[in-house]
């Protein structure tokens, strides 16, 4: 594996594999990889020839309170991950190589950034919209894999790469959990024992919900279910519990009609977790597994 921190070596690399007729895959990450971070890689190797991971912990994208200066960080043991898992590139840009001035151009997506972490985090979407934005730039991959850990963020990448007509595929790619239901995130390290035998009620709120979603209940139903499962444990601070159509991310009046996700953000002492669960609804209750075909490069309309 070949590490470089400079963008000059990065788009050598890049020139050079293009010239032998080799497809990009493209994993941007903020590092301290796990699991979830993992399994990009391995959708990116088994869709491209050639993958590039970036780890740029994106100054752009923390609010002046967030936890920028702790994000957890371990590069020497990334190396290790990755090379590991046969990334074949990894990126690991200073902060002054990737804004050696302030930005005085943002991309901002509008509607799908409003609601869930667009709201309670202002700016944030713009910083993520903005970073990608230039990775795909320096990169210029012909696929590049995000999470659905992350899936407003998926949302928000889809509607730019189609509003801008960049020539990259976005191949989301489903969430990886631990084996008792914890969404795996670099986040999790924060959290004290206690703090982490209650976030198990994130995912199990969204398992109740899944069910009750089966069972013919109403949105709003859905919602006081998932509510009342995280509300019982003590230590946890609601940010948002929503279902929104997805990927369009607007209200919903039934669960009938079109794809939706139930979205949440939870606090647990410092550390804010946020976990999801879509249903892709083609028709009536058809279920489909989160993760298939037809999800890639939806545009985010509205239905
Ligand atoms: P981060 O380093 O947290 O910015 O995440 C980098 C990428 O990994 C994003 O596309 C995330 O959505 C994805 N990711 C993070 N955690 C998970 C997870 N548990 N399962 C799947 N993808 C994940």
């Amino acid at each position: 594996m070949k590490i470089v921190d400079s963008i000059e070596s990065l788009r050598k690399w890049v020139a050079e594999n293009k010239a032998n007729h080799q497809t990009v895959g493209f994993v941007p990450t903020m590092g301290f990889l796990h699991e979830g971070h993992m399994s990009l890689v391995d959708a990116a190797k088994n869709r491209a020839d050639v993958v590039v991971m970036s780890i740029f912990v994106n100054p752009l994208q923390f609010g002046p309170t967030e936890d920028l200066d702790r994000y957890p960080r371990n590069l020497e043991r990334d190396q290790q991950m990755a090379e590991a898992r046969g990334v074949d590139l990894l990126f690991v840009p200073t902060v002054e190589e990737m804004y050696p001035q302030a930005v005085k151009t943002v991309i901002h997506v509008s509607g799908v950034t409003e609601r869930l972490c667009g709201a309670s985090r202002p700016g944030h979407f713009d910083g993520v919209a903005t970073v990608v934005c230039k990775l795909f730039n320096m990169v210029q991959p012909d696929f590049a894999f995000f999470g659905e850990k992350d899936a407003q963020q998926v949302a928000v990448i889809q509607q730019m790469v189609y509003d801008l007509n960049l020539p990259i595929e976005i191949v989301p790619c489903p969430i990886v959990r631990e084996k008792d239901g914890l969404a795996m995130s670099s986040r999790n390290v924060y959290l004290n024992e206690e703090e982490r035998k209650q976030a198990l009620s994130l995912s199990q709120a969204l398992r109740e919900a899944e069910q009750a979603y089966l069972d013919g209940r109403t949105p709003q139903e859905v919602r006081q279910l998932m509510l009342e499962k995280i509300q019982a444990e003590p230590l946890a601070e609601i940010d948002y519990v929503e279902l929104l159509s997805y990927p369009s991310l607007e209200p919903l009046e039934s669960l009938e009609s079109s794809s939706f996700i139930c979205a949440l953000a939870v606090r647990f002492g410092k550390t804010r977790l946020i976990d999801n669960l879509i249903i892709l609804n083609k028709k009536g209750r058809e279920k489909h597994v989160a993760y298939d075909d037809d999800r890639k490069n939806t545009p985010c309309y509205s239905n």
